[in-house]
């Protein structure tokens, strides 16, 4: 949801390229098919997709060790869930800036939430003003920053802006563990819902109904 209301900004603004990267997860297969939909949706015609070998050899992660059951949501305290996946997006970054060099971008969009979120450490503001640091000393031009449009707003306020800007939320994905209908209870489907309850919207995607959950 956060990465389509990003790719729709840009897409707005920028002639937008877009990277895609499986890493393992357990809905990868899903998301990569929500990411070919959003790009036919928003007229980005430029997309690489990328297999991330290491995050699921190394584990550790919810999302990435079926040996490790994907949690029911629980109240957003200071423990890291389960579901982070240890230094995921530098790993994101680090793809989407080599790729920035070749094409010449300037800019880097990434979906990161700080507030109402999960609690991962990779979303903090202070990651990314690190994080553009070691951009600038190790790029080429050093003329290439990450931005985080979305790092400061509420889940709900980013509903908002999405249904403003005409954002494809049905061709997207959020759950963490089923790929056929979001589970519902997992805290990706938890926050998304309540994203769009308190915007005073309707969620487009198909949910397993309470009756079947087990
Ligand atoms: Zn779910």
């Amino acid at each position: 949801m956060d990465s389509c209301v990003c790719a729709t900004l840009a897409a707005r603004d920028h002639n937008a390229a877009a990277l895609h990267i499986s890493y393992g997860q357990r809905t990868e297969a899903r998301e990569r098919q929500s990411f070919e939909r959003i790009c036919d949706r928003l007229g980005i015609q430029q997309r690489l997709a990328v297999r991330n070998e290491a995050l699921k050899m190394i584990g550790g992660s919810a999302l990435t060790d079926r040996n490790i059951a994907v949690p029911e949501s629980h109240p957003i305290g200071h423990d890291i869930p389960v579901t982070y996946v240890p230094f995921r997006n530098a790993h994101f970054l680090a793809v989407a800036v080599s790729w920035a060099e070749v094409l010449g971008a300037s800019k880097i969009y990434i979906g990161a939430v700080e507030q109402d979120s999960s609690g991962y450490p990779d979303c903090r503001p202070a990651y990314y003003q690190a994080y553009n640091q070691v951009v600038r000393a190790g790029t080429k031009e050093g003329d290439i920053e990450v931005v985080t449009p979305l790092i400061a707003m509420r889940k709900s306020e980013i509903v908002r802006l999405g249904l403003e800007l005409g954002a494809p939320f049905d061709l997207t994905w959020s759950c963490y563990s089923r790929e056929d209908r979001a589970c519902g209870v997992c805290d990706s489907c938890v926050l998304r819902l309540k994203a769009f309850q308190d915007a005073g919207a309707a969620d487009p995607l198909p949910y397993v109904p309470v009756v079947e959950k087990v």
